[in-house]
């Protein structure tokens, strides 16, 4: 059975200061990170087991742990590598015109996104993503790792809005936090993740998405 692994950060923990400090990187990735991927590999343990016994009492909460665990794991996968220290200012090409074409401009975009993520309710991300049914970009506030996303959606670039992502230096003010963060994006990889996600086909024949085409 494959198992789950921690990537490791394409950058040093200090690499994002002053936006993001080194202390919470540090702890985010190593501490953070890592108990969703190793609580991830526990689950599918506990699936098997479950599996080699015929003793599904417990499916339910084993389905939710792995929805938890796994969806925060590839959140976390993604938003290292949508940060970067070079990162910053606005997209171009492709990125930059469906963005205009969907959300009227990019500062209509950046106030959408930093407004899903500064009111979640409790713990959560912003995130957006390409709806491959409609074959458009939208937001979503996600609650927990894995709540609230459009089912087949493909999250192309995120913002952590856990109190553990920007507690340690922003203390209550988390709308600094996720107003530093748009001086890291990596549109690069935001670019390429839309080039994969433009390439799924959910729904073939597409005549439920006839009115969009
Ligand atoms: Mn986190």
């Amino acid at each position: 059975m494959s198992t789950y692994v921690l990537p490791d950060l394409e950058y040093d923990f200090g690499a994002l200061e002053p936006h993001i400090s080194a202390r919470i990187l540090e702890l985010h990735h190593g501490q953070h990170h890592k108990a969703y991927v190793g609580k991830a590999n526990e689950t599918l343990e506990h699936l098997e087991e479950a599996r080699a016994q015929r003793d599904f009492a417990g499916i339910g909460a084993l389905e939710s742990a792995l929805a938890f665990n796994v969806s925060g794991h590839v959140l976390h996968s993604i938003f290292w590598k949508n940060l970067t220290p070079d990162g910053g200012g606005a997209p171009t090409g492709e990125l930059a015109r469906l963005l205009a074409l969907e959300f009227g401009s990019f500062a209509n975009f950046k106030i959408q996104l930093t407004e899903a993520a500064a009111t979640i309710m409790g713990s959560g991300w912003a995130a957006l993503v390409f709806e491959p049914l409609g074959r458009r970009l939208v937001t979503c506030q996600i609650h927990d790792h894995q709540a609230n996303l459009i089912q087949g959606s493909v999250p192309l670039m995120v913002i952590d809005a856990w109190e553990h992502a920007y507690y340690l230096q922003y203390e209550n003010r988390k709308g600094e936090f996720f107003k530093a963060v748009w001086n890291l994006w990596n549109w690069e990889d935001v670019r390429s993740r839309l080039a994969a996600a433009q390439k799924l086909e959910l729904e073939p024949e597409r005549t439920a998405t006839a009115a969009l085409l």
